[in-house]
């Protein structure tokens, strides 16, 4: 089965490591801070800068957030 983007949210490398954010974070103010699905505050200036390939390799994924989805797609 395909993931539908809408409900498992999108992952993306900060500086503490690969979250899954809500797709609404990702719309959110300039400086506002947002939520990773485990509950970790990120900058929303982070979450919509571009990564890079060496930031997708180098993080690790947080389980935290996995568990979250893995429960919402259940
Ligand atoms: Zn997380």
């Amino acid at each position: 089965m395909l993931a539908d983007g809408a409900k498992v949210g999108r992952w993306q490398p900060v500086s503490s490591g690969r979250h899954a954010f809500d797709l609404a974070a990702r719309s959110s103010e300039p400086g506002e801070l947002v939520r990773a699905l485990c509950g970790i505050p990120v900058s929303s200036d982070e979450l919509q800068r571009v990564a890079d390939e060496l930031a997708w390799i180098g993080k690790a994924t947080c389980m935290d957030c996995w568990r979250v989805l893995a429960k919402r797609t259940r």
